[in-house]
């Protein structure tokens, strides 16, 4: 050894910031945890607590993403093959609740008559607020009148969404499917898994990408991609309808190859591939948005901020653009939706029974890709695939991606609720961003009543599951006052040693936790040798 060593060799050797990484990832230690001061309210005692980041993306901490599925995979699998219904009736109201019912009702009563005899009602509004707030405090949940301290619209912009084509039944509150019973008198409840896609917009190839990039259809693409949750919600509602029940779901939505949405559904109870293909062909979106046919500003010639008036003008004749609520009023009764998003007619669909091999295959496939960005879950490693993703990104550039989108300027529409600084073109809605392909909603979407409990109650099944294991005393959280550290504080730790803290802490639990296992099973196995003998 000469004790020289070239750049090249020392670039060879990791660094140790990357060794405890990798540590930290083999052993699920988050890589960025947060730091807390857990203070004991009775005696005033500190305790430094490091808690996990939470990510739900791999490319943010892909621990805290993996964890984070594994939540989502039992969540899924808890739901899909319930037998008996997730969430009981409420009770009827108690005496104490009735009572102040029918205070408000009396008082409602008595406000409505001495406003229509001209005289005051604010003394009775007053009463009326004061008894919505006990009405709250004795435990019901909503509001005596939902409408009360709404502004109101002189004119509804809600426009009517055409009754789908389909049979109607009344749905029951039943959210468990059919039981069927095979000749051996065995009973069965299958579940369903479903697979829907987006319409073709031009036919592609084994990679995804336009045979014919000219002719596909990429603004069809982006608008389908920005509304297919509200596509899926119109689908949930029709299914409910013909099937008659409240059929449950837990759903999520990834991209296909050619990068458009679709979305994988685990279903409580069954319907036929009849009753589906007939769904699905009825359901559509219709979007009542101002039309976007002409291109109004565009390059230099922009709308400008009035700040006087609180909106843009134009700057040729310096009137005010239509608001976007003048913009909805004028779509009249015989003009035509903005755009219909519907389904391809392509689907996919199987029954799967309660723990079968096929049930979790499929719950496999439903969280696959959930700690990842829909943009990331396929990378485009060809030049026809990285311009398929620069064509359906200039779709999107200048489609409007809500009623508050910078882009209604290029069109001559003042976006709702407009602020200074909009451009079109520039809007930093998610849809528009290059890793959401259009689609900026939810990723996981799960009806209430999947398996009646949310992911936080997932978490804390777990916690409770943990601490048993671990035989800890459970934390009582009243006891305790919680602060977030902060960088100037004296006892912050940097992110370097709050990361070995983190794996510090990983290895411990790992160890506690196996230890507890083992005890488990020695217990176990003693307690089978006796029976043994005992025999
Ligand atoms: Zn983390
Ligand atoms: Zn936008």
């Amino acid at each position: 050894m000469t004790g020289r060593t070239t750049r090249a060799d020392r670039l060879a050797h990791p660094t140790t910031r990357d060794a405890i990484r990798a540590v930290a990832e083999n052993h699920g230690a988050c890589l960025h945890p947060i730091q807390l001061r857990r203070i004991n309210a009775d005696t005033g005692q500190t305790d430094q607590v490091l808690i996990p980041c939470g990510a739900t993306l791999a490319s943010k901490c892909p621990p805290c993403a993996e964890r984070a599925k594994v939540l989502r995979t039992a969540q899924c699998s808890e739901g899909w093959h319930l037998d008996t219904e997730p969430i009981a009736d409420p009770p009827p109201p108690d005496e104490v609740q009735a009572m102040w019912v029918e205070h408000r009702a009396q008082a409602q009563a008595m406000r409505d008559q001495a406003e229509a005899a001209g005289q005051g009602t604010a003394e009775l509004d007053e009463l009326i607020g004061d008894l919505d707030q006990e009405i709250s405090r004795s435990g019901l949940r909503g509001k005596a009148d939902p409408a009360r301290s709404r502004p109101r619209r002189h004119r509804s912009t809600r426009r009517r969404q055409d009754a789908p084509d389909l049979p109607r039944r009344k749905v029951s509150p039943r959210t468990v499917g059919r039981t069927y019973t095979a000749r051996d008198g065995k009973t069965f409840r299958p579940s369903m898994f479903l697979t829907l896609t987006c319409p073709s917009y031009g036919r592609v190839d084994e990679n995804g990408t336009p045979v014919d990039p000219a002719s596909y259809d990429y603004a069809r693409a982006a608008r389908d991609a920005l509304h297919f949750a509200a596509l899926f919600d119109r689908f949930t509602q029709n299914l409910r309808r013909v099937l008659g029940y409240d059929v449950q779901y837990f759903a999520t939505i990834e991209p296909q190859k050619r990068l458009a949405p679709h979305v994988h559904i685990a279903m409580r109870g069954t319907l036929s591939r009849t009753e589906l293909r007939q769904i699905i062909a009825a359901t559509y979106h219709q979007v009542w948005w101002p039309s976007t046919d002409v291109v109004r500003f565009d390059g230099d010639y922009l709308p400008v901020w009035y700040d006087a008036r609180g909106g843009y003008l134009d700057p040729a004749t310096g009137e005010l653009l239509p608001t976007w609520d003048d913009a909805l009023d004028a779509i009249g009764p015989d003009d035509q939706p903005r755009h219909v998003a519907r389904f391809g007619a392509k689907f996919d669909a199987q029954g799967v029974l309660a723990g079968t091999k096929d049930s979790s295959r499929c719950i496999g496939y439903l969280t696959k890709y959930l700690t990842k960005q829909l943009g990331d879950c396929h990378h485009p490693d060809s030049d026809a695939q990285r311009e398929h993703v620069e064509r359906l990104a200039d779709a999107l550039r200048y489609e409007p991606c809500s009623p508050m989108c910078a882009n209604w300027l290029r069109y001559g529409v003042q976006p709702k609720n407009p602020r200074p600084g909009l451009v079109p073109g520039a809007c930093k809605g998610k849809a528009h961003r290059y890793d959401h392909l259009g689609y900026a909603g939810r990723r996981v979407l799960v009806s209430r009543k999947w398996s009646g409990k949310t992911l936080a109650d997932h978490r804390g099944d777990r916690q409770a599951w943990l601490t048993e294991m671990l035989g800890l005393p459970a934390a009582d959280p009243a006891r305790y006052r919680w602060e977030q550290v902060q960088p100037e504080d004296e006892d912050y730790l940097p992110p370097g040693r709050r990361l070995l803290r983190s794996v510090g802490d990983r290895l411990q639990w790992e160890n506690a936790l196996a230890e507890a296992r083992r005890r488990a099973q020695d217990a176990l196995s003693s307690e089978l040798s006796s029976t043994g003998r005992a025999a």
